[in-house]
Formats: C-alpha cells, sequence, structure tokens
C-alpha cells in the first residue's frame, strides 16, 4: 500500500522514495513507490504533473491500494529515488478544488442541493447540482463564497473516528462507514474528499461562476478560482477592450452598440437583398426570348436568391427561363419551367451549357462554363418536350 504523502501535507512539492517496481507498459513505465506526494487522477481531477529521478510522470492512477506512476523512462526497483512535483499546477488545482468546496458548502446550504458531477481539468471546471439554480441564486452563492475567501478561514483534513463520524454532518457522494477523510472550511462546509487542498481559504483567491447550463435535470456551472479566475478576467477584459474600442463606446455599453449594429446590418441586408432582385428582374425584362426560352444574365452581385425570383416572373414570358449570373469560373444558373420536366431533362440542358447541376421539375439550379454566347445559342435552339 503507497504511503500517501499528500494526504498530509498539500504543500509536499519534494520526495525522497524507494522505487518497489517498475514494469514496462505500452511504451511507458508503470512505477510503484513505498511512498508520493503525486495526487493520482480520480474523483474528476486529472493526475498531478513532475519528474520522478530523470523521467517524466506522464499519469498517476490508483489501482487497488497502490498508486502507480506512468512514467516517460524506467526505473530501478529498490534504489531510493526523488519526486518533484509541478506544484504551480498542483496548487492552482487546489485553489479551484478548495474553491469548489466552498461553492457547493453554500449551495448545499442554502438550496439544499448536492454536488452530483465534478470535472477539474487544465483552465476548466465543472460542477453538476442535482437542480435548478438561476443567475440570480448563483451570484449570491458568488459573492457569499468571495466573503469565505476574505475571511481567510482555516482548511482541515481529518480522519475522524467512527463515534465522532456519526455525530458530524458533511457533504459526501459514497456511503463511507470507515477512514473517512472530512475535510472542514470554517462554517462554510463541511465534506468527505481524499483530494489535497489549500489549507485556507483566502489562499484560494477569487471564485468566479462563469456560464451556467440546465444539465439531467439540474445545472452545469462553469467556474474558476484563483490564477486560472484571473488569467480568464485578462483574457476577457483584453476582449472587451477591443470591442469598446472597435465600437467607440464605453465597455459596459458594448453589449447595447452591438445588438444597435446587429439591427442595422439586418435592415441593410433586407434593402440589399431588395436592389439584387431588382437588379435581376431588370436584366430578364431587358431580354426577349428567342424560340421556346428565355435567356438572360443578371449582374454578378445579384447572387442566386435574386436569381430564382427574377426566373420565377419570366417563366411568365416563355415557355423556358433561364438566369445567369457570373460566379468564379463560369456562372450559376437557375432554369425555371411552368410546362416543361426540367428534372427530367437537366443531363441534356448541363450538357448543352457545360453545366453541373439539378433540382425540381419546374425549377433546376447549378452552374455553367460555357461562354454567353454558346448559352444563349444553345437555348435559342431549345426545344423542351412540352407535358
Ligand atoms: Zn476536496
Amino acid at each position: 500500500m503507497t504511503e500517501k504523502l499528500y494526504d498530509q501535507d498539500s504543500f509536499l512539492r519534494t520526495f525522497s522514495a524507494k522505487v518497489v517496481s517498475c514494469a514496462a507498459q505500452d511504451g511507458r513505465f508503470a512505477v510503484i513507490l513505498d511512498r508520493t506526494a503525486f495526487f493520482p487522477q480520480g474523483g474528476g481531477q486529472y493526475a498531478d504533473r513532475g519528474t520522478v529521478g530523470d523521467a517524466d510522470v506522464l499519469d498517476v492512477q490508483m489501482e487497488g491500494d497502490e498508486i502507480v506512476h506512468y512514467l516517460s523512462a524506467p526505473l530501478e526497483a529498490g534504489t531510493m529515488v526523488c519526486g518533484n512535483l509541478d506544484f504551480a499546477l498542483r496548487f492552482r488545482r487546489m485553489q479551484n478544488h478548495t474553491g469548489e468546496h466552498i461553492v457547493s458548502g453554500i449551495v448545499h446550504r442554502l438550496f439544499g442541493l448536492d454536488n452530483v458531477g465534478f470535472h477539474l481539468g487544465d483552465g476548466d471546471m465543472t460542477v453538476d447540482y442535482n437542480g435548478v439554480l438561476s443567475r440570480a441564486d448563483l451570484d449570491r452563492v458568488e459573492t457569499l463564497a468571495n466573503e469565505a475567501v476574505a475571511q481567510d478561514l482555516p482548511v482541515r483534513a481529518e480522519y475522524p473516528d467512527p463515534a465522532l463520524l456519526e455525530s458530524i454532518q458533511y457533504r459526501s457522494k459514497l456511503e463511507l462507514t470507515e477512514n473517512v477523510r472530512i475535510v472542514t472550511i470554517g462554517d462554510v462546509d463541511c465534506c468527505a474528499c481524499c483530494a489535497p487542498h489549500v489549507t485556507s481559504s483566502g489562499q484560494v483567491g477569487c471564485i468566479k461562476i462563469l456560464d451556467f447550463e440546465r444539465y439531467k435535470g439540474g445545472v452545469r456551472c462553469h467556474m474558476l478560482c484563483g490564477a486560472e479566475a484571473l488569467e480568464d478576467y485578462r483574457r476577457m477584459y483584453t476582449g472587451m477592450h477591443a470591442i469598446s474600442l472597435l465600437l467607440r463606446v464605453p465597455r459596459d455599453e458594448a453589449a447595447q452598440a452591438v445588438e444597435r449594429m446587429q439591427q442595422t446590418l439586418h435592415e441593410r441586408a433586407y434593402e440589399i437583398a431588395g436592389l439584387q432582385r431588382e437588379l435581376a428582374l431588370a436584366a430578364m425584362q431587358n431580354e426577349q426570348p428567342v424560340g421556346n426560352a428565355l435567356c438572360f444574365f443578371a449582374p454578378a452581385q445579384c447572387g442566386m436568391d435574386a436569381l430564382r425570383y427574377a426566373v420565377n416572373r419570366g417563366m411568365e414570358r416563355a415557355a423556358v427561363c433561364a438566369g445567369f449570373c457570373a460566379v468564379q469560373n463560369g456562372w450559376q444558373y437557375c432554369i425555371g419551367s411552368a410546362q416543361a420536366d426540367l428534372r427530367a431533362q437537366s443531363r441534356a440542358i448541363n450538357a448543352g451549357i457545360s453545366g453541373r447541376g439539378g433540382g425540381q421539375r419546374s425549377m433546376i439550379q447549378g452552374t455553367a462554363a460555357a461562354d454567353a454566347q454558346s448559352i444563349r445559342d444553345f437555348f435559342a435552339h431549345y426545344e423542351p418536350e412540352i407535358s
């Protein structure tokens, strides 16, 4: 059974240990030490990183009673080695993890909800609660959580004897009866947990509840604490600052300014669509049918929607109305008919205008590569089967 040094001292960053065993496994080396400060992956939290001897710690897993370190290089069994934690990473995780205790303790006290899912990755932490919370609820929790940070409450981890444990009210995801490690944060939270924590709530730093969404009948909250909350704030600030400069408005008016801009863009898009239709319609109206078909070329800026609009109107003037609009390497086309089955004839039409496309009985769309005169000649002699 590996001795868990992190259990007693979460700030231990270097330690010496004896190599119990080492086995090659899938390109890595599974190493068991007699004791370790590396916290293994578990409870939604990633494993610690660092080095043991000259080897990098790639992963750490709890396997039975043993903690297995997956290393980049082998170690010799029986030798003494030095372990070094990536403590900057560990401290961030302790800030986030302890902050989660504070928030979950307050959520439990105010709303009677439990933490039923937890994920702590890099720059990302989520907590799932088994009931619905509003933004206003979460703002209230966030304020109280940051007050608990400011009070710099002691964080204690203990193994109470079974009799004492019976009398303690604590949050727990599992029905544990022996060797229960109780983590207490002042009067804010009391929870069964085996992970490393900071030793006072002040070390958590800022607690920020970010986005939240409905999840499995409750809510999933994204939150960050300490250094990661600061980094997130810095990114947000930089983004908001750039937006406010671009819009030439104060930061707290940027959202309304974007809303106004969206409204203006929407109105412009509507106006442009109307003008495109008028352009395409004028191009159609300026042409006369030749034989069975009315073939027209609309300005390039019209686009397919306007082309389709003009073709629909042109179908009243000829058996077949074929509209073209320049695109890179040729044309896009829309061909309509109230009388002919264009879907059945699309292969012949595409062959005649070097085109690709298809569609419905009354309308086909696609692209064509033939030159304008060849296209005009094709439709001048086009004799559709009228049904
Ligand atoms: Zn914990």
